[in-house]
């Protein structure tokens, strides 16, 4: 593997920064206070061609590949986390759609995500009693002539109350399958923002991720098209599988570019502030701070970057990916809050950017499986490997 971006790779990281600096970094803070939902920037992010990173052209992508996603991604959640977040859903969106989409669904979908028209994508897995054991999910889809009817409650949706193309998971079983079969019951559909007997319900009110909206989604009879399904009747647990390990190193790289602006406002701060007669950065406390922060995110920007490699070359990435989600998302926890420790009580307020970026941190070892599902992912396939070695 090569540890280097390429020419193309750095191209598109260049921009996302650009954007980030010219943009985002100047309006985080107030974005944070006041909630605003980046439509605007969204529609920036997509003339840049930032919201189908991964995509063919032919559908509207830039066609730059998993490491420029992830460069990409970090860049912007180095700025603005909340941004970060409504761009990589669209992202695994429009990546979904392209992967078990009919050609249809691709040109009518894939292309209003890349081009900005869909404001959003949404990916509608969890619902409020099904979280980590995504396969119990109750949201049922009924056959009727001509299509589907869906009804049921989905919880916490990304840009569900913005999204133009919302990817919604539903049993097609009838809910009659028995707990170990339970995944075979499942199948996605694509669902158009505003269609009628789909309802967004009131925002959450967050720790963090302030300028992103997380709502619940209500069906209430909500009749789709047959040509709505992704793939066959069935497919579903497999494709939000596949989502899920692709999502995976989009929240690692959020997490390597919100633990970078921490550490990078550590740094500064320490050589700013003085204490004694001397920088903060002077006293070797601080300075092992600096250390073992810049550490671990070289290890998590590694791992990240290794995981979204194998992905680009077409090789299994499901347990990097997990390891690099896992650690990245516990690395940047620890370096926000050492950084929040070396700004001392400043640190504590809205004065330096270091507490946001604690609480919005904090929420990345929970979606797109928990850092306790991510080790159940890795352990899985460290059993099954020594399993192979020893026969
Ligand atoms: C801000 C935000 C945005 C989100 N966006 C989306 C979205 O766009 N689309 C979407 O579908 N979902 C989204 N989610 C949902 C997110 O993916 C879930 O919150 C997550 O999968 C965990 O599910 P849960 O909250 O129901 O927790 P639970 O599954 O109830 O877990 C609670 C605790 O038990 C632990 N646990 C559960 N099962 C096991 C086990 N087998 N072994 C060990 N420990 C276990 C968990 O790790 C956790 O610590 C979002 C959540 C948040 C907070």
């Amino acid at each position: 593997m090569q540890c280097e971006p390429s020419e193309e790779q750095r191209l598109i990281e260049t921009t996302a920064r650009q954007f980030a600096a010219e943009v985002l970094r100047k309006v985080a803070a107030e974005r944070d206070l006041n909630g605003t939902f980046p439509e605007r920037e969204l529609r920036q992010l997509a003339e840049l061609g930032l919201l189908g990173v991964n995509v063919p052209e032919q559908y509207g992508g830039s066609q730059a590949g998993v490491v420029a996603y992830s460069l990409a991604l970090a860049e912007i959640a180095a700025a603005d986390a909340s941004v970060s977040v409504a761009m990589a859903v669209t992202n695994m969106v429009a990546e979904i759609i392209c992967a078990f989409g009919s050609e249809q669904q691709k040109q009518t979908y894939v292309t209003r995500l890349c081009s900005g028209e869909a404001v959003a994508g949404a990916f509608a897995l969890s619902e409020p009693q099904s979280g980590s054991d995504a396969a119990s999910l109750q949201t049922v889809a009924e056959r009727v002539p001509g299509g589907y009817r869906l009804t049921g409650n989905k919880q916490w949706i990304t840009s569900g109350d913005r999204a133009g193309v919302i990817v919604v998971w539903a049993r097609t079983d009838g809910g009659k399958a028995d707990r170990r079969n339970q995944s075979a019951g499942l199948s996605a559909f694509v669902v158009e923002g505003g269609t009628p007997g789909l309802t967004a319900g009131r925002p959450e009110h967050k720790l963090g991720l302030k300028g992103s909206t997380t709502v619940p989604l209500s069906f209430d009879g909500c009749l789709v098209p047959e040509s709505a399904r992704l793939s066959r009747e069935g497919d579903g647990f497999k494709i939000a599988m596949v989502a899920l390990d692709g999502g995976r190193i989009g929240i690692a790289s959020q997490a390597v570019g919100v633990g970078r602006a921490a550490l990078m406002a550590a740094r500064d701060y320490s050589k700013e502030r003085k204490q004694f007669g001397q920088p903060l950065s002077d006293f070797q406390a601080i300075a092992n701070m600096l250390a073992d922060g810049a550490t671990q995110l070289e290890a998590a920007r590694l791992l990240t970057l290794r995981a979204a490699y194998l992905k680009e070359s077409g090789q299994g990435y499901s347990q990097k990916a997990a390891m690099a989600k896992l650690y990245a998302s516990e690395a940047a926890g620890r370096i926000c809050d050492m950084a929040l420790q070396v700004h001392g009580g400043y640190g504590y307020t809205r004065e330096y950017p270091v507490e946001r970026y604690l609480r919005d941190a904090r929420v990345q070892r929970i979606y797109e499986g928990t850092s306790e599902i991510q080790r159940l992912v890795i352990a899985r396939s460290v059993l099954k490997e020594f399993s192979d070695h020893a026969s």
